[in-house]
């Protein structure tokens, strides 16, 4: 068998259950692929030469018990954790087995991928690219073939992000979905874990195996999601049921989302994509989130914040190392976070940047009102050259305009790849109502089936 490594999830398990394909010759693929390409993407900080089962590459801040976990930090330089997140639990009982701990930003906070302490992943469509981040080193790993699927954690849009700056599907769960316990704590109120995949049919079946409680979080709901597609995440293109199930929904378009900061370029391949959806039998209507340009400042006070109270624990007393040894956008987020909790200073940002949080819930649950998902870009641009932004935090940060008002939120998103602008990949972003998972997933897997988008692949033979 050919080209094991492009295979996705689904078509993977097709190919051991027909016994097309033996877990060692699946292993040995992807093992022989990391370790041809890694040395130039820089996609995982570990590497498990002896995964057996189907090989899954997760973020490096979710615990797997017995591998190396750094957060993407120096001072979880030397740390191996004793127990497995919850989600790990999950996915081993699934016959998943872990090929490798993928780079991110260092504790989650990044767009770029270039906090790692580790040195950046870097973009298979262009390595003088970033690949996005936080979950750089999943959205690479599975861009690039060198793993069947990833996990990665979003918090801001770290997931949807790097997989639209990848051409991947990333799915952000709606908050509560998917058990936090293990993942390492960026801002508590935000953070989800979910998929990175090869199609929007794995990001379904990934997501059944990965929700729901196991009881050490309390805010996550105990039942797993159940997809009510019959197929269970595995549509023919030829199926009637597509063009039926579009016609049943409103899509909605919020024009906040194509104003200022928006590439042209991009703006051109969401719109086509957009028409696309209509084409499909879908109603589009227009929508209005009129606190969006407030959501960014929101996040980074509240998100700061969160960051600041988890990130104590690092205080040399416990771990060992000093608190030197955290990179410079850390030290900036814990400073910020201390600052707006501080007393004096808490109901001017704090107290005002959780009500911002509110007006933002209001607007999307007015404009769901009108509509079953809203649809726009994931991010404002494509991919840009490593070393952009890095010096100028303010403008990285407006890079996440898009997916910051989902999060704060808590609803699920979806980045789905929708074309090119520049020879760079461009998603588009599908958000959907608090635990309807479904409906959005739905929209999503029919796009795809109707376009080849995902069927393009970096070329990674130079
Ligand atoms: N890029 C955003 C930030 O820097 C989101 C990070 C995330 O989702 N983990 O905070």
């Amino acid at each position: 068998m050919t080209d094991i490594t492009s295979l996705t999830l689904t078509q993977t398990l097709a190919a051991l259950k027909d016994k097309k394909l033996s877990k060692e010759e699946l292993n040995k693929a992807y093992l022989e692929r990391i370790k041809k390409l890694n040395p130039s993407l820089n996609a995982f900080l570990f590497v498990n030469e002896d995964s057996g089962e189907i090989p899954v590459a997760i973020k490096d801040l979710i615990s797997v018990k017995d591998m190396p976990m750094t957060c993407g930090s120096k001072i979880l330089e030397n740390y191996i954790p004793p127990y497995n997140a919850t989600v790990i639990d999950r996915l081993a009982s699934q016959g998943v087995s872990f090929c490798g701990k993928t780079n991110l930003d260092e504790f989650a906070m990044g767009s770029s991928g270039e906090n790692s302490a580790y040195g950046p992943a870097k973009n298979p469509w262009n390595l003088v690219k970033v690949p996005g981040g936080s979950s750089s080193g999943s959205a690479v790993a599975v861009a690039a073939d060198m793993a069947v699927f990833a996990l990665g954690t979003d918090t801001g849009g770290s997931i949807r992000q790097p997989a639209s700056l990848c051409g991947v599907v990333g799915l952000k769960p709606s908050y509560g979905r998917v058990s936090r316990y293990g993942a390492q704590a960026m801002a508590s109120s935000l953070d989800q874990i979910g998929p990175i995949t090869k199609s929007v049919a794995d990001a379904r079946l990934v997501l059944e195996w990965i929700s729901g409680g196991g009881g050490h979080d309390s805010n996550c709901h105990a039942k797993p999601f159940v997809t009510l597609s019959e197929t269970k995440g595995i549509y023919s293109s030829a199926s009637p049921q597509n063009d039926r199930m579009l016609k049943e929904i409103k899509v909605g378009v919020p024009k906040e989302y194509f104003g200022k900061g928006l590439d042209s370029e991009v703006e051109k391949v969401i719109r086509d994509a957009i028409k696309k959806l209509g084409d499909l039998g879908a109603e589009i209507v227009e929508v209005a989130l009129p606190h969006t340009e407030y959501a960014v400042a929101a996040y980074y006070i509240i998100m700061a914040s969160e960051v600041s109270a988890n990130l104590a624990r690092y205080d040399g007393i416990r771990f060992g190392k000093n608190r030197d040894q955290f990179g410079d956008e850390a030290k900036r987020r814990i400073m910020l976070g201390t600052f707006s909790l501080s007393s004096g200073y808490y109901d001017a940002y704090f107290t005002k940047a959780a009500r911002v949080r509110t007006l933002i819930k209001k607007d999307f649950d007015i404009a769901f009102e009108k509509c079953d998902v809203i649809v726009g870009p994931v991010s404002p641009t494509v991919a840009w050259n490593l070393g952009g932004k890095i010096n100028d935090p303010l403008t990285m940060y407006l890079s996440d305009a898009y997916t910051i008002p989902g999060s704060l939120t808590g609803i699920p998103g979806l980045s789905v790849p929708c074309g090119f602008a520049d020879g760079m990949p461009v998603g588009l972003q599908i958000l959907g109502k608090h635990m309807d998972e479904e409906t959005v997933l739905n929209v999503g897997e029919i796009y795809e089936n109707v376009t080849d988008w995902k069927d393009k692949k970096p070329n990674m033979s130079s």
